[in-house]
């Protein structure tokens, strides 16, 4: 191994939803070349998240190496990339890696694995096998994945260690990125690691996906105790890979992937896994609140609630617009709420206008109107008699959670009272996953009766301080990423899968 290792750094990730339309450049919240990649990274409240930044600690902590960053282009989950921006962005890394060639020792990749382009369905695995061509087979190449990625043969068969995350929410990104340091070092070092697959025909919801607990949860552990057991070398990494089904890809479903040195081991504890996640898969099921009956509890209940708007996220895809849940509660009187965050730059620009203090006719997907409420995006106009209450600039730094210590950017940001409810108006769409989104504009979450986030999970790791897991309430409402699958109309997805088609099969032969 060479004194003061070459490691080119590179990362592409973005979830995307087959059903929201197509996003170009303005959708990569985190755009970062050469050495901005090294600044992010090492900075105290960086725009990437965390595995880069993970990575790159422990690889200053291990010893001398030179970072050789490319291109780290990192989205709020959307629709397909526009192919010919991810030509370009492919174009952008095969340069850095040709120019590279013969010089580069190792290669780390921050991914995703739920990526889409408009004309490709594997983009991750395209970048892995560009990594090849470029390379060859003797350079070794890690990779990181959410573990919301729909896991392809490509993806498996070009990295020599591939590490999911084992957190959703998502609270280990920084200690995967860490620990990728740790395996590319070991690569470096001369070990060579087989890596295990198995795909099962289900296609989860993504609320039956939470890792504290149910049978996601008890699949991971399971992975980790008997990673325990074997050790590190025969074993050095299981990820159990949960996928997105809004992918809408020819392989999508549960994966597990083990990677190690010891090959039978790894193969049989793929097997294994596959044989806990597939036992299970009566439990990967969602059920949901209707809205009449959330309203009811809004209005009744003794102790404060979280409703979570689960199929209007802005994390898988989402507008962060869809007004079902806030018609319903204004509608209703519900009083002492505060919703969070919805995605509105015109009303927000308005609300600045007019200056805090001012009363005006706030209208919700003013673009929408006169489109009789038929938008294809379930983003329909509604006006209400408001106050501004508090504006801002957006700038917050995460607080708790998956944005933690992450500098995030609302943009004009607004908060508007109606009735007794008080709105927070966004301009660039986020999921509500932190606290600091509405503690920022000098909101009391502690003093609210109803708190509505347009979030599916991740708003349980920075809300968990305010409200338990018994005090969530996952709402039924319409949306781009409703968990109640079969509302969508599947294109690309292997039949027959579960939940889906209730008669399918599978045998881990
Ligand atoms: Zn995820």
């Amino acid at each position: 191994m060479r004194e003061n290792p070459r490691i080119a750094l590179l990362g592409f990730s973005i979830e995307c939803n087959r059903f929201v339309p197509p996003v170009g450049r303005e959708g990569f919240r985190c755009w970062l070349e050469g050495e901005e990649i090294l600044r992010d990274a090492r900075a105290v409240a960086p725009v990437a998240l965390a595995e880069m930044p993970g990575f790159v600690a422990e690889m200053d902590a291990a010893g001398p190496w030179r970072p050789c960053p490319i291109l780290l282009a990192m989205a709020e989950p959307n629709g397909p990339v526009e192919q010919p921006l991810f030509d370009a962005m492919l174009a952008q890394w095969r340069a850095g890696l040709e120019a590279l060639r013969g010089a580069v020792d190792g290669v780390y990749c921050v991914m995703h694995g739920a990526g889409l382009a408009t004309g490709m369905d594997d983009p991750e695995g395209t970048i892995q096998a560009m990594i090849r061509e470029v390379l060859g087979e003797g350079v070794p190449l890690v990779c990181s994945y959410d573990l919301h990625a729909n896991v392809s043969d490509e993806m498996v068969r070009h990295c020599d260690a591939f590490v999911g995350y084992r957190t959703n929410p998502h609270l280990d990104m920084r200690e995967r990125g860490a620990e990728s340091a740790r395996l590319l070092r070991r690569l470096l070092a001369g070990e060579r690691f087989h890596r295990a697959f198995r795909r099962l025909p289900i296609v989860a919801p993504t609320v039956s996906l939470l890792t504290a607990h149910g049978p996601y949860a008890e699949v991971i552990d399971l992975g980790q105790e008997r990673l325990a057991a074997l050790g590190p070398g025969r074993v050095v990494n299981v990820s159990a890979m949960a996928g997105f089904a809004y992918g809408d890809t020819p392989f999508n479903g549960f994966a597990i992937v083990v990677t190690g040195a010891d090959a039978a081991a790894c193969e049989a504890l793929a097997r294994e896994l596959a044989e806990a996640a597939w036992a299970r898969r009566g439990r990967f099921v969602a059920r949901l609140t209707p809205l009449a009956e959330a309203v009811e509890r809004a209005l009744t209940s003794e102790v404060p609630l979280a409703f979570a708007d689960v199929a209007d996220n802005p994390g898988g895809g989402g507008g962060g617009n869809t007004m079902f849940i806030l018609r319903a509660f204004h509608e209703a009187g519900v009083r002492d709420a505060i919703f969070g965050v919805i995605h509105d730059p015109a009303l927000a620009a308005e609300a600045h206008a007019l200056g805090r203090g001012a009363r005006f006719t706030a209208r919700f997907n003013r673009d929408r109107e006169g489109h009789d409420g038929a938008a294809a995006d379930f983003a329909h106009p509604f006006a209400a008699e408001a106050e501004v209450v508090a504006l801002s600039d957006g700038r917050v730094t995460g607080r708790r959670g998956i944005f933690a210590r992450t500098a995030m950017r609302l943009g004009p940001t607004a908060a508007l009272r109606m009735g007794g409810i008080t709105v927070v108006v966004i301009s660039r769409r986020t999921q509500c996953a932190d606290p600091a989104f509405l503690e920022h504009l000098g909101l009391d979450i502690g003093a609210a009766r109803a708190v509505v986030v347009k979030s599916r999970g991740h708003f349980r790791g920075g809300f968990d301080e305010f409200f338990s897991n018994g005090r969530i309430v996952e709402v039924d409402a319409p949306g781009l990423t409703s968990p109640i699958l079969d509302r969508f109309h599947w294109t690309r997805l292997p039949r027959p899968v579960l939940p889906l088609d209730p008669e399918t099969r599978w045998s881990p032969a």
